[in-house]
């Protein structure tokens, strides 16, 4: 990994902020994105741009043609059987929202039971609320031990005769925990239930095969993943899509319409009402293409020597609490410091040129589990450096002796 050269990938990295260099430390909420893609976007806008699917004319098919490719990148980067499994959404949420819609409509009774864990983002508990308020489903929520880890046990004792759906995080976006998803997706197979894997933050740093885990769905937004904004994946087995009925009705989703009737696309057509963000998929492939030439591996192994560091330089620091302490984590970090709210940790670091997140982090049940409001959080990633970490560490410092 020559980090010099992949920073220079980065416009964004070389910019100043209030006249220093800016430290981007908030990878868990956006990545920054190569040049590569932001190029490979242009470059459709300026010579490619139609629309998909339906045009005769040669932008269009050459349109299409792009579209497509990304779909089988996709399929590839996660080791679907087919390009029927990958449909494209809006990202993460909105993959959540089709798969609670189209369950509901499908598998979930009144009575029925959904089972989440106590560390997920909003996106992965609202939606299951909306259908409880509608269909009188329940959430059942797998506890975690002060690590920061989900108990195993309790898990799987959460499971009953009305258990339908299982909807975990791979990794916290809070915690940086790896949940052990291989053992709680065989765990939910033993029941007959099916899993919906959250990778938001897992997909931009581990290799994830959805064959060799055997999960039924799993999610993802571009935008953590150094593509573009607006674009996601929902993959899911094709014998559960076929099951599940469309969520959204418009062009491109149909087979023929009429005022008697309308039968639907084949997949994965069915679920992508209206012009598709095809600038987007691009933009995506692309950006799996930029990683898969780093290689996963050798971006996890620089990451987690990044973790180890960074956690050694924080732990350091007199009075400053770490939340997140699982043996198997991702390179994030939520901290406190004496009594400092995180939102005086946050602006002053900002002041520095260094951006983390403050707050709750869109995970308000995990901070009641905690009994914090909030947290600063740092979260790296492989265009990060170790002086990038020192300048966090000073920075803290820095505030600290301010209070
Ligand atoms: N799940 C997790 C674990 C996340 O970290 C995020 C983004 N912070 C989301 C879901 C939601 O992703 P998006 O806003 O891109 O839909």
């Amino acid at each position: 990994m020559n980090i010099e050269k992949i920073r220079s990938d980065f416009p964004i990295l070389g910019r100043a902020v209030y006249g220093r260099p800016l430290v981007y430390l908030d990878n868990a909420a956006t990545t920054q994105k190569p040049r590569v893609v932001v190029e490979g976007i242009a470059e459709e806008y300026y010579s490619v741009n139609a629309n998909v699917h339906r045009g005769v004319h040669f932008l269009s098919q050459q349109a299409t043609a792009l579209h497509e490719a990304a779909r089988e990148r996709v399929r590839q980067f996660i080791g679907a059987r087919s390009i029927a499994e990958v449909v494209f959404t809006r990202g993460t949420t909105e993959s959540i929202n089709l798969l609670a819609f189209c369950l509901g409509e499908t598998i979930l009774q009144e009575g029925d039971e959904v089972i989440v864990s106590v560390m997920e983002h909003h996106s992965n508990i609202v939606p299951w609320q909306l259908l409880a308020t509608r269909k009188g489903i329940r959430l059942k929520v797998v506890p975690m031990n002060e690590a920061g880890e989900l108990q195993l046990d309790a898990y799987e004792q959460l499971f009953g005769p009305r258990t339908k759906v299982v909807s975990l995080t791979h990794v916290s976006n809070v915690l940086g925990t790896v949940n052990p998803v291989k053992k709680l997706i065989d765990t939910a197979h033993t029941h007959g239930v099916p899993v919906i894997l959250d990778a938001a933050q897992s997909i931009p740093h581990l290799s994830i095969d959805v064959g060799a885990l055997d999960v039924d769905f799993l999610v993802f937004s571009a935008h953590k993943i150094y593509g573009p904004t607006g674009i996601g994946v929902l993959y899911g087995k094709e014998s559960w899509l076929e099951r599940l009925p469309p969520y959204q009705g418009g062009g491109e989703m149909i087979k023929h319409v009429s005022f008697e009737g309308t039968t639907f696309n084949e997949l994965p057509f069915k679920f992508e009402a209206g012009t598709p963000d095809y600038i987007g998929t691009h933009g995506l492939a692309v950006a799996l293409d930029y990683i898969s030439a780093l290689g996963l591996e050798n971006i996890a192994a620089y990451e987690h020597q990044l973790l180890l560091y960074a956690t050694e330089r924080l732990t350091a620091i007199e009075g400053l609490r770490l939340y997140g302490e699982a043996a198997d984590k991702s390179s994030v970090l939520s901290f406190l410091v004496d009594d400092i709210h995180p939102f005086d940790m946050g602006t002053l670091l900002d002041r520095l040129g260094i951006a983390v997140r403050t707050g709750h982090h869109c995970a308000y049940p995990l901070m009641q589990r905690l009994g914090i409001e909030g947290t600063v959080r740092a979260s790296l990633t492989f265009y990060n450096t170790q002086a990038e970490i020192d300048a966090l560490a000073e920075g803290i410092e820095r505030v600290r002796r301010m209070f």
